[in-house]
């Protein structure tokens, strides 16, 4: 999938704690080892118990519309062919606690409104800091796949 932001916008600084999340294709979140919670964005700690020991925890991709906002006065000059975009909160299906900050990229299905399905699809950009190309994760509208979904 294209970029919904242009190509020249600003992309996430890989670090250790988030470079699963931006990198691996997969909604990759983090769960504690000592109390289960699961928590995004990744932390050093457990946002519960504050344990370090945590681990990966994959999300399925599946979600609604918690909120989201339509952005109409670009923040800097990149972005000024763009407006207006949305960036929305996506409250997801397995981990309904769990919201996650993106762009719901299918102009095509008309506005957006909160309690509307959505799954997580994936666009690849070359980092221009590693050798690792960035897959970052963003929203179209849809009901699930389900097991016998093509
Ligand atoms: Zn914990």
């Amino acid at each position: 999938m294209d970029r919904y932001l242009p190509e020249d916008w600003i992309l996430p600084a890989l670090d250790d704690g988030n470079r699963d999340f931006f990198t691996s294709g997969r909604l990759a979140l983090q769960r504690c080892v000592e109390c289960g919670t699961v928590q995004h964005p990744p932390e050093d700690v457990c946002r519960s118990c504050q344990s370090q020991r945590l681990e990966a925890a994959e999300a399925e991709g599946n979600g609604r519309i918690y909120s989201f906002s339509i952005v109409h006065h670009p923040l800097g000059p990149k972005l000024a062919g763009s407006v207006p975009y949305n960036v929305a909160l996506i409250q997801l299906d397995d981990h309904p606690h769990v919201r996650i900050v993106g762009n719901v990229c299918d102009p095509d299905e008309g506005p957006l409104e909160i309690g509307q399905r959505v799954r997580a699809v994936w666009t690849t950009v070359p980092d221009p800091h590693s050798d690792e190309p960035l897959r970052l994760p963003q929203w179209v509208r849809g009901e699930p796949a389900g097991p016998q979904a093509e």
